[in-house]
């Protein structure tokens, strides 16, 4: 089927997918095998051995690339190991400006495994892309950007950083986690490599970990193969399944999380309990031209803190919720809640924390799929304990 001329909400479905040439099986069987019969040395069907490739696997790389609008995909372990591969195309004193208020593991593995190779990083508020020129010299190589953050909500100008980028000489990153191509699509606004964390909001259901990359440039995708298949972190045929699986029906599910997410920053807004929320649709939301300039709706990823409170409030609250589950990470079908102070952003020093707005008395929402009075319901119950 040629991809061009399908709208969004059938490439979900369709995208890069074709029946299965054994039996003509609608979905891609689960191939669980390392290696494939050849007729004769060198002759085989497209596959070798399964770190260099496999049809499952090959069907959510197709998947990821129609879906972003690229043409190659890349599919790995984690969202971790689709990054460490991007970095990886450096050499040491190359340089690297990223967004300040980063997901956690990546400032990690920014800071503690590539720093000590030599490859130098700025991190940089991206509020306004005429201040990443200061940053910029003859080694900065790739510019790197989360939007939305996480947990503050901010939205960076990806088309504003696609213009620096191309000055620069420099190749422009967007992790597209948050967001999913649903919202927004990076490679049409001048990315050169979208990422994801397919465990969230791909994948959808909670239940598998795996890392995407997908890339319009055939230069750029063949070095990321080089290293894909070199350093070998490649995800598993029944997690590629299970991604494809849930890329399938990812409009949907946005487009609830969207309306949840909306009727959720409403309530929080009007609760007398509820001090700020952060949440890119709101016209008081500092970014928030950007945000309806390059996304289609706004997501279900939420985050306030509750009025004069505590931590003990806090952690009474976010003890309190029935319906919302107490967990680390987000995107899934069900709802989550989590206390970046205490949780993900433990790591980093309570006063460098407050600086980004992660004060104790802040709660983290992903906003799930399930009936929005009993959501509604879950969040007031939890603030009226304190
Ligand atoms: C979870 C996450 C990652 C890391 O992905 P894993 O699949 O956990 O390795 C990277 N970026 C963002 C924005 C995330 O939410």
């Amino acid at each position: 089927m040629a991809d061009d001329n399908l709208k969004f909400n059938t490439l979900t479905i369709h995208g890069g997918q074709q029946p299965d040439k054994a039996y003509g099986a609608v979905m891609p069987p689960i191939y669980q095998t390392s290696t494939y019969a050849q007729a004769a040395p060198g002759d085989h069907q497209g596959f070798e051995y399964s770190r260099s490739g496999n049809p499952t696997r090959k069907a959510l790389e197709d998947s990821i690339a129609s879906i972003e609008g690229g043409k190659f995909g890349l599919a790995f372990g984690s969202g971790l190991a689709a990054i460490d591969c991007v970095i990886k195309t450096l050499k040491p004193g190359d340089e690297v400006i990223s967004t300040n208020d980063l997901y956690g593991g990546t400032y990690r593995l920014f800071t503690k495994i590539f720093e000590p190779l030599g490859i130098k990083f700025h991190f940089v508020d991206m509020d306004n892309a005429d201040k990443i020129g200061d940053y910029v010299n003859e080694n900065t190589k790739i510019i790197w950007v989360e939007t939305p953050t996480n947990p503050m909500m901010n939205i960076i100008d990806i088309k504003a950083m696609s213009k620096v980028a191309k000055a620069a000489n420099a190749l422009l990153i967007v992790d597209n986690t948050f967001a999913t191509p649903y919202l927004q699509r990076p490679l049409e606004m001048g990315a050169d490599i979208v990422m994801h964390s397919a465990t969230k909001y791909l994948g959808g259901h909670s239940d598998v970990v795996l890392g995407l990359l997908a890339v319009k440039d055939e230069a750029i995708a063949e070095k990321l193969y080089f290293i894909q298949n070199s350093s070998g972190a490649v995800c598993g045929p029944m997690d590629a399944f299970l991604v494809v699986r849930g890329i399938k029906t990812l409009h949907v599910r946005m487009q609830r999380h969207c309306e949840n997410g909306k009727a959720i920053a409403h309530f929080l807004k009007d609760h007398p309990k509820v001090e700020n929320v952060y949440w890119p649709g709101f016209e008081s939301h500092p970014n928030h031209s950007v945000a309806k300039e390059q996304m289609k709706d706004f997501g279900g990823m939420i985050s306030f803190s509750i009025k004069g409170g505590s931590l003990e409030d806090t952690r009474k609250v976010i003890s309190s919720f029935n319906v919302f589950t107490l967990a680390e990470s987000l995107g899934g079908v069900e709802s989550l809640a989590g206390h970046p102070a205490s949780m993900t952003h433990a790591s980093i020093p309570k006063e460098e924390r407050e600086k980004l707005g992660i004060v104790d008395s802040l709660i983290r929402l992903s906003v799930g799929i399930e009936d929005i009075d009993d959501l509604k319901a879950d969040i007031d119950q939890a603030l009226n304990k304190i």
